[in-house]
């Protein structure tokens, strides 16, 4: 069998493998985009007569609509007009709305490690631009005050920023983008396809020849490499990691993930968090960065307590690869990476 990683390792992201079967069918429809601030792979296949060109159509010209419509960084986005109306109440689109009304959902249920509104602080350090650099304490310490999801209202399509405000959906327009990818497979009848944008990945059906898809699971300490392999059908799995985006100064690394608590890189103790779910993109790109902020014990206290449904892999800086249970069945340990597997009981033991 021959692999072909989709493209993903130079960009530091969840590789996705795909098996080269023997050849009996036919090339997908599909190809990589650059988008989202990310490296993007498509593999629709037509197995059932569904129409993967017209498909695959449709997602490019989807994927750069919403990039137009949630991008903070170019000026005429609605989230740049919101950004900017100094927190004055402002209609925006419906999907819009509604996308930010989930992102306030995922804050609260985790308690604010998710929040939009930590977007002066990520721009504090550079990271909307080529210049990054490390702020000064008391600037954070400024900028810190702003960040609260508790200040912002959605009624309707109205969005009402606190004062100071802005918001940034750099942590969830992916993963609302692979459920946006699902329903034009859908639409398309689709039954046999793979969609990775950046670390974001969604699964559907099975490959052509009936077997799973394999997800790799990126080794941060080694991105050429992985420390394990999920293999899905039908199901997003959405990575976050400290080492997709980041600086160093004064040989000290900073990546891209904030804590809200202290304004700075996420220092939880996990350098990468996996979340897979079989039903909503959105909310495993939310919580894979939430996780991420929370560390182990809270990101397994929340995964068996938190009332949603969901699975995860985790990764620590200390050489553990943590899998929930429901996840462990999929997973494949990767020998000779040097990680100590570990399977996460249902219950707490
Ligand atoms: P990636 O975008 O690399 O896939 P994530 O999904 O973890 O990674 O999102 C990180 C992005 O989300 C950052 O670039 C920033 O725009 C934003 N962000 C950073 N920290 C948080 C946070 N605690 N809550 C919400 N968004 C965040
Ligand atoms: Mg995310």
């Amino acid at each position: 069998m021959r692999r072909f990683f989709t493209g993903l390792l130079a960009a530091g992201l969840m590789m996705t493998l795909a098996g080269c079967g023997s050849g009996e069918t036919a090339a997908p429809a599909g190809g990589t985009l650059y988008a989202m601030d990310t490296v993007m792979n498509f593999a629709y296949y037509n197995t059932d007569g569904g129409d993967a060109d017209t498909a695959y159509t449709q997602t490019t010209q989807e994927i750069e609509r919403l990039e137009q419509l949630l991008s903070r960084t170019r000026s005429d986005s609605e989230i740049s007009q919101l950004n900017g109306a100094g927190g004055a109440p402002t209609i925006v689109d419906g999907e819009v709305a509604a996308i930010i009304a989930d992102a306030l959902t995922y804050s609260t249920a985790t308690d604010g490690a998710f929040d939009i509104t930590i977007a002066p602080v990520v721009t504090a350090w550079g990271f909307t631009t080529d210049h990054q650099q490390v702020p000064e304490q008391s600037e954070l310490d400024r900028l810190l005050k702003s960040v609260d999801y508790r200040r912002v209202s959605v009624d309707g399509d109205t969005v009402t920023l606190g004062a100071g405000q802005s918001i940034d959906l750099g942590g969830i327009a992916k993963g609302y983008a692979s459920d946006r990818v699902k329903a034009i497979l859908e639409k398309n009848g689709i039954t046999s396809a793979m969609a990775s944008l950046g670390g974001n990945v969604y699964v559907r059906g099975s490959k052509p020849d009936g077997s799973a898809w394999r997800v790799a699971v990126q080794d941060p300490k080694n991105t050429a490499a992985y420390a394990g392999v999920l293999s899905l059908t039908d199901s997003f799995a959405v990575t976050s990691g400290g080492y997709q985006r980041y600086f160093t100064q004064d040989g000290k690394t900073y990546h891209h993930i904030i804590d809200p608590a202290t304004g700075a890189p996420a220092e939880s103790g996990l350098t990468s968090v996996t979340i897979i779910s079989p039903d909503n993109g959105t909310m495993c790109d939310a919580f894979s960065t939430a996780l991420f902020v929370m560390g182990e014990k809270k990101a397994i206290d929340f995964w068996r307590t938190g009332g949603y449904n969901f699975e995860m892999v985790l990764i620590t800086a200390d050489g553990r690869v943590l899998v929930s249970e429901g996840a462990a069945k999929h997973f494949e340990q990767e020998k000779g990476s040097g990680y100590a597997y570990e399977t996460i009981p249902r219950t707490a033991p």
